[in-house]
Parts: structure tokens; sequence; C-alpha cells
């Protein structure tokens, strides 16, 4: 069917990566949307995240939740349409649709793949299971869910006194990383790899053995010129127990993680017939080649697109961010017809090694290729220091830099600009006589600083001429820095310069101290100004406070929070400025149903209710019900039209197991039954949890009673524990956890009845609900302000606000209403009448465990299990 005039076309984009994600940003600067409807598949269930940062999420360094560019709102909130959790199988070109694995087709006009690469898991015996998957403990480090398994991992193995043993399977900058970030958990790691010097792409032998040394001397065992041909199991605990090499060496391992290179995913692009050799292979516009001319689209020519690690140009595939910052940038402009003629030549890379205390960078080549090639080599290998440069006809051809990278900005620039090199080389790694390190005032305007995104001295020079005076605000407004890392202290000292040059002084940007980002106060200020201005709805705090009045989705979640803190009965409700999940009081997952929770205060839940419970999962097919570890019953699978009637006929109120707020008080079983109680903590438990139910704080809160110091309830690791020490007496605890971060709570106060610790924890919660910063745990709260200061406050009433906190935490639990009473009115009348997200089938979750009575057999479950094609695996290791 011929599009009518002027209708937008659809551009398909497959893979939600660092390169997709690049482009969706690089299309939307472009006014994109106003040309196309925009679609992004994804098999990730997420948004996207930096992927470097992973090494940073694994060595413990960054929080999985700071890795994030665009969260899966962001999507929506630029007209994008995102099915996350759906992989492609299949693009049908003659009918121009892409297939889902869901078995969905749709329509494109323009279809980009950027699929990105896999991990390459080389031939060895025992790798995989007879169902196809890995052995247990073998890994892959590629996506979140990998690094996570990992951290998981290392968690169970890494604490024991004699610590575990990992082995990774190849020593390149990813297996160094991970290695460094496993050994960062207490493990005992060991690096094989089979060239004969480890980072051999990057690095010529000599370099490779300082680097080693470096390595060993961190602590890191290495073992090089060596393959790998065998994992051996344990066949008690049903996963890997060790590594078997060629030359018949063994290494014990509780875990492996193989970064034996990756694989460019080109699935698609075979079966679609695209040409594919490495990569899928397209020419300096980044289109597929031999595609057709596109009929009616555009004058865009061929139609389908590929960038990113999945794409071969020039007979080159890439596995950095640099050349795909550059590919996005060509295609963008291409597509939306900014520069057709834009081009990509190709890129020069560097890398260097995120390894705290092993500094790597290199630059191009690694050591001389042609005869008259000049090689300048400084090696003093006891103190980790290597550096060379490569000359050809008198331009820099490459740099390796180990142990001190000073020289890497400088160096880089004469990379890349081709630039004059002095007379005397050396002075290329040293300052002769001058002393120092290279300014950053000698660096020329476009030189590229930041490599993974691709930002130059100019672009820098060019925000703080434009107003920014701080460091984030430079960041924020250029990118620079926010891809490894590694470039910062460079960009600080840029952004310094450039202020003074202009006469300026180098600002801290304010905003990095404000409550939400559309409201330029800190919490304190905006506590104030609402109390003192009485505004009670979130339209009202924006129109009196953000500048302009104008509105900002991402702050509207913590303003909505804060306002009901304040206002517990004024406070004006408007849903657009609740997230889903407190929309509809339920929490989204990722195929778009709903988990329910009903409450079960302290843990204790009745025949009755375990019966309506199970009765209501027989009548609306919840998928799985699972036992929560903070004591409940999940109900998971629930569609959204149906969340009344379950609500209605479970007839309990809401756990809460979505909000930012009060959730479970986890109890042990206390005085009644066990031989060691010493204070009855499932009651006490029961009533905390019935006092400060629903009760909204900055981020989620955990409480957990215990009836002795045996703390078999983990009070020790909640926000709130209490213990229960004999006589009457109970401790209590505030800032513990024991989820992304793992801390023991600090003592608040020993107290010598429940009334008491009721009093006080409430107390807790409300200097929290005023004091914490949106979405600040109360593991980072307490030590911000100091467990003295806290309790000074708290217990000593030092500034005299115990009695008012006293009061405004009564009010905020008198004005409990379960949410799960909307069933009978909604806020709208088609709150819950449509799906939330088109459904899709889960991955295989077996509803009873397999083997067990009742339990799902293998072949019956309802989504297939797919046994990877070792042949193709084993081809493409032999490339
Ligand atoms: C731990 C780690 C550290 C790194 N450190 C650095 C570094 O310091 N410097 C550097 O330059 N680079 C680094 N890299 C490499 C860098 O992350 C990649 O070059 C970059 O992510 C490639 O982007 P991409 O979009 O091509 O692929 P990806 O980011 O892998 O994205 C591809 C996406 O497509 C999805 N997908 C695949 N097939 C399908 C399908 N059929 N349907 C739907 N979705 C699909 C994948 O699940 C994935 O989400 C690192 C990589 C890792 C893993
Ligand atoms: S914490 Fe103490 S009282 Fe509670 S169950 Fe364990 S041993 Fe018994």
């Amino acid at each position: 069917m011929k599009k009518q005039p002027g209708a937008k076309r659809h551009l398909v984009l497959v893979g939600n990566g660092m390169a997709g994600a690049r482009l969706l940003e690089e299309l939307l600067e472009r006014g994109a949307s106003d040309q196309f409807e925009i679609t992004v598949f994804g098999d990730e269930p997420y948004g996207n995240y930096n992927r470097i940062m992973l090494s940073h999420v694994l060595a413990g360094e960054d929080g999985e939740e700071s890795i994030y560019l665009n969260e899966i709102g962001w999507y929506a909130e630029n007209g994008i349409e995102l099915r996350s959790g759906v992989r492609v199988v299949d693009i049908d070109l003659p009918a121009k649709e892409v297939v889902g694995a869901d078995g969905g087709r749709t329509a494109y006009d323009v279809v980009v793949i950027a699929t990105g690469s896999s991990p390459h898991f080389p031939p060895m015996d025992g790798l995989r299971r007879e169902d196809g998957s890995l052995l247990p403990g073998v890994s892959g480090f590629r996506s979140l869910d990998e690094t996570r398994a990992m951290l998981e991992e290392a968690r169970r193995y890494g604490t024991a006194s004699t610590p575990a043993k990992a082995v990774v399977i190849g020593g390149g900058l990813l297996g160094l990383e991970a290695a460094k970030g496993l050994q960062n958990h207490g493990l005992d790691v060991s690096v094989i790899h089979s060239p004969a010097h480890l980072m051999n792409q990057q690095l010529d032998a000599e370099a490779g053995a300082v680097l080693r040394r470096s390595i060993e001397e961190a602590g890191i065992s290495v073992v090089t010129g060596a393959r790998t041909t065998g994992l051996t199991a344990c066949t008690e605990k049903g996963r890997v127990s060790g590594v078997t090499l060629k030359d018949g060496r063994t290494f014990p391992a509780d875990m492996v993680v193989v970064t034996a290179g990756i694989r460019p995913n080109t699935d698609v692009g075979v079966r679609a017939g695209l040409v594919v050799e490495r990569g899928i292979v397209v020419d300096d516009q980044m289109r597929c080649v031999d595609q057709p001319l596109g009929d009616g689209d555009g004058g865009l020519g061929g139609h389908v697109f590929a960038l990113g690690e999945c794409a071969q140009h020039r007979g080159e595939t890439y596995g950095l961010v640099a050349p795909l910052w550059e590919q996005a940038t060509v295609l963008a402009d291409v597509l939306t017809g900014a520069d057709p003629d834009a081009a990509y030549h190709g890129s020069k890379t560097s890398t260097k090694l995120k390894v705290a205390g092993v500094d790597v960078a290199s630059i191009g080549q690694s050591g001389p290729v042609h005869p008259e090639d000049e090689h300048v080599v400084f090696s003093d290998a006891r103190r980790g220091l290597y550096q060379s440069v490569v000359v050809r006809d008198g331009r820099l051809v490459g740099a390796t830099l180990l142990g001190d990278t000073r020289k890497t900005a400088a160096l880089q620039q004469a990379f890349d600009r081709g630039l004059p090199l002095p007379e005397q080389r050396v002075e290329l790694l040293f300052d002769l006589g001058a002393g120092g390190e290279t300014s950053v005032e000698d660096l020329a305007d476009d030189a590229q600083v930041c490599n993974c995104n691709g930002v130059t001295k100019g672009d820098i020079c060019g925000a703080v001429a434009g107003g920014c005076s701080s460091v984030k605000g430079v960041m924020d407004a250029t990118r620079a820095g926010k891809g490894c890392g590694s470039c910062k202290e460079v960009v600080g000292k840029l952004v310094e310069h450039a202020v003074a040059a202009g006469g300026g002084a180098l600002t801290e940007d304010p905003s990095v101290h404000w409550y939400v980002p559309g409201v330029p106060l800190r919490k304190d200020e905006l506590v104030a100004a609402i109390r003192e201005q009485h505004l009670t709805s979130v339209s009202a705090v924006f129109a009196a406070l953000a500048p302009g009045g104008a509105e900002d989705a991402k702050s509207k979640m913590g303003l909505t929070s804060l306002l009901r803190t304040l206002w517990p009965t004024e406070f004006v409700d408007e849903r657009d400025a609740r997230f889903i999940n407190d929309r509809v009081h339920a929490n989204i997952q990722r195929d778009g149903t709903f988990s329910v929770v009903p409450q079960m205060k302290g843990g204790v839940t009745t025949p009755d209710q375990l019966r309506r419970i199970a009765d209501v999962a027989d009548k609306y097919g919840v998928g799985m019900l699972k036992v929560t570890g903070g004591q409940r019953i999940d109900m998971l699978g629930v569609k959204k039209e149906d969340l009344p009637g379950v609500w209605a006929d479970l007839d309990m109120p809401s756990g809460y197991a979505y909000g930012k707020s009060m959730r479970t008080v986890k109890t042990c079983v206390g005085t009644d039954y066990c031989r060691f109680g010493l204070g009855d903590s499932t009651a006490l438990g029961i009533a905390l949890e019935e006092r400060f139910q629903g009760i909204e704080t900055p981020a989620k809160l955990k409480l957990g009673v215990v009836g002795c110091p045996r703390n078999c309830a983990e009070a020790y690791v909640k926000d709130v524990g209490v213990v229960a020490i004999g006589n009457g007496k109970w401790e209590v605890y505030v800032g513990g956890a024991a989820g992304a971060s793992v801390r023991k709570a600090d003592l608040l106060a020993t107290v010598d009845s429940p009334e008491a610790v009721i009093q006080l924890t409430g107390r807790f919660i409300q200097f929290y609900r005023t004091w914490g910063n949106w979405l600040e745990r109360t593991y980072d709260f307490v030590p911000r302000l100091s467990i003295e200061r806290v309790r000074l406050v708290l217990v000593e009433d030092s500034d005299g606000m115990c009695a008012q906190l006293d009061e405004e935490i009564d009010a905020a639990c008198a004005a409990y209403r379960d949410p799960w009473k909307e069933r009978e009115a909604p806020d709208a009348p088609g709150r819950f009448s449509a799906p939330a997200l088109p459904l899709l089938p889960l991955p295989v979750v077996p509803r009873r465990p397999m083997g067990a009575p009742g339990g799902t057999p293998r072949d019956q479950l309802p989504v297939e299990i797919v046994m990877p094609n070792e042949e193709a695996l084993m081809a493409g290791a032999q490339q």
C-alpha cells in the first residue's frame, strides 16, 4: 500500500544496545520524530545501559542503577515504542516486516539492525549440559544479567575463610577487567590465556610482560600460552569444579568466566538473506549492500541499514564504542536527510584498561610493522612502566602507555590528526628539560578528549563559552567523561582551564544538591517553600517554583512522595505524576503483567487467607505463586484488567510491594515457639507493620524484628532492625541493607518496651521522610548524617524536634487508606480496562519444580528451549 503524502514513515530498530540507543538520540536531535514513527526491539528487558560500565559494576565501584543511559520511561516520553524483552528472529525483506520471537510482525519503511555481539565460547569438553545451556558456574561477560549472575555467585562463594576460586579464560581487556572485578569480591582468581602474552591484540610481547607483572602483583595469577580444552563438573553440586588445559594441567574453579572474544550477532541478517561475512556488510552510509532501491521510502534508497558491532564496514568489525558513535552520526544524517551525503570512512581505535591501579592505554599499532617504522621504547618492568611510540613517515601510528598514562591525550591528538612530531621522538613520551606534564592548553581544538563519546577539546570549550562553568554542567552538556570515565581528569582540567581563560571562576553545579532535577531547590529550601506557599499538588509546585513554571517528568515521582509526606490529608493526587506501579498499585513485570502481593503482617497468615490466595490464583490464571524474601506470597502474571477483581476476591489489604514506601516487617518465630526467644518478635513485628503500613518514604523501607541476637530474620541488615536482648530490652538498629549493597545497621538505641520501639521507629521514619533525598536508601542516609548525629537528634532531642516528628508520623499513620479499595471507584474510568503493554511469552519458568509432584515435564513447557547450534559455534570459532 502506498503511503499517504506527508504520512510519517515507520522506522524499526532491532537491538537496543549502545549503538541503537545512540542512533535514537542522534535521530531525535535531528527532529526525526516529525518524519518517523519509531519502534525499537531489544531482547534485554531494560531500557538501555552503558555496557562499558559493567566492569565497574562487577568491581563493585558502581551500582547498576547508575549505568542506565535511558530508562524505559524515556522511550515513551520521546514517542518511541519500546518492545523490550522481544527478540527479533527474522526480517521479511519482500514484505518489509520484522518478525518477533513472539510471532508478531511489524511493518517498516526503514529497518536498522544494531544487534551487537555475543561472547565467543571456544569449543571445550563439558562446557554445556545436555539441554544446551552452559554448565552452572560458567558465564560470559557481556550483559547486565550476566554481570548480576557473576556478582551473585561471587557473593555466594567469595566470603568463605578459604577464598573461592575463579578462572577467567581469556586475558584480553575484558578478561582482565573481569578478573579484577571478581578479585574485589574476595575470590582467588587465575587468568588463562592461550596467546603468549596478555592483551596481545593491543600490546607487544615486552609490554605484555610488564602488564603481567603488574597483574600478578595485584594478586591475580596468570597462565599464558595455555589453551583450555575442557571443564570438569562436580557431580554432587552439578556445577563447574575446574578447567583442564591442553598440556594436561588442571585448575580447580568454583566459577569460570569466558572472555575469549566476541562474535557479531548476524543471525537476523543471515536469515533475511543480507550479505553477511564476519558481520553484516554495510557501505559508507551504513546501508546493507545489495539492497534494492526502496519504493516510496522518501529517497532513502536501500531501506535496510546496520551499525555497531554487528556491522562489517570495509572489511572491519569493531568491538569498541568510539566507531559506533561515528556510525550513528552518519546514519542519523542519512536517515533524516540532514546530510544525505554523509559517509563513514572507518575508525582508528584506542583502548584503556579500566582496572584500578593498572593503567594501560593503547593507541593504534603496538609495534613496528614495516622495516622503516621507528619504534621508541622506554621500559622499567620493576616499576611497572612501559611506554612506546611507533612512527611512520614522520607521523604517529601507535603508542602504548603502561603504568603512567598522563601522555595519552597528547599522543591521541598526534595520532588522530597526524601532527608533525618533535625531531627528538623521546619528547613524545617525556618532557625533556621543561619538566611537568603536557598542559591541556597544548591540545588542539579538535583533539578528541573523550574517545567513548567522541568529544573534543573544542566541544568542551564551547560548552564553557555557552555558559557552563562547572565540570558536571560540561559533562552533561557534552557527554564527555560519561563513557568508561577514564578521561574525567583531563575533562576536569580542561573545564578549569577554559573557565579561567574566559575570566570566570569554576563553580560546582548546584543541581547536584537539588531534590529533583526540575526545581532548583535543595530539599530543605523546597520543603520551606512548599509549606510557606501551601502548595499541595505537583502541578502547583511546578507552577510556583520551577523555572518558567515548566513541568519536568523526571521530577514528578519525587515531588508526589514529598507532598504526601508534608500534607498527609490535604495532598491533591494527580495520577500522571505517578509511576505506572503507583497508578495501578501493583508491580509491572517484564511481560507487561503485574505482580500482586497482599499484606501478611509480620509474615503471619491464616488457612483462610491461604485458601483465598489459592482460589484467586486459579480463577485468574496467575502465572506463578512465589514466597518472597519478605515473608509474603507474590502472585505473578496478573493482567492489568484483572487487578480490581483480584483485589476484591482476595479481600486483603495491599502489601505495598511496588512502592517507595514501608513494605514489610520480617519477623522470626519469637517467644511462642522458639526455645531461645527473649522477646515476642512476631507480635512486635505485626504491631509495627500495622502502624506504619503504606507510609511513603524517599526509597523503599524494610523492617525486621528478631527475638534474640541469633537474628533468624536478618534484622541487622534492615532499614530498621529490632533485636530482643532479654530483660524486656530491645535494641533498635537503623541504616542496614542486604540488597545491591550490604551494610550492617548501626545501633540507634536500646529501649525497654515494645511501645518505646514503636515510638523510636516512627520518629526515625519521619526524620528520614523529612531529610532523606529522593531515592536515598537509609543505608546512604544514616552514614551521610552519621549515626552519632541521628542518635543526638532522635534520642537526646538535641534539636528539639522529637515532639514534632512524633506528631507528624501520627498524622501520616492516621491518613492510611488501603489503595486496593480503589477497585470500588477508580480515579479514571479506563484505569484498569486496557492492558499496559502487549503481552509477551515469558521465558521458561515452570510453575512447579520439574520432577516434583504435579511439576511440568520439560517437553511440556510453554516455550521451547532452543538448543544452540554447536556446529555454527565451532565454525565461528575457526574464523
Ligand atoms: C564489560 C564490558 C566492558 C567494555 N568496556 C569497553 C570500553 O572500556 N571501551 C569501549 O570502547 N568499549 C567497551 N566495551 C564494548 C562496548 O560495550 C561495545 O562496543 C558496545 O556496547 C557495542 O554496541 P552495540 O549496540 O553494537 O552492541 P550492544 O551494546 O551489545 O547492543 C546490542 C543489543 O541488541 C540486542 N539484541 C541482539 N540480538 C537481538 C535480536 N535479534 N532482537 C532484539 N535485540 C537483540 C542485544 O541483547 C543488545 O542489547 C565493553 C563491553 C563489555 C561487555
Ligand atoms: S532469632 Fe532467636 S528467638 Fe528468633 S527464631 Fe531465631 S533463635 Fe528464635
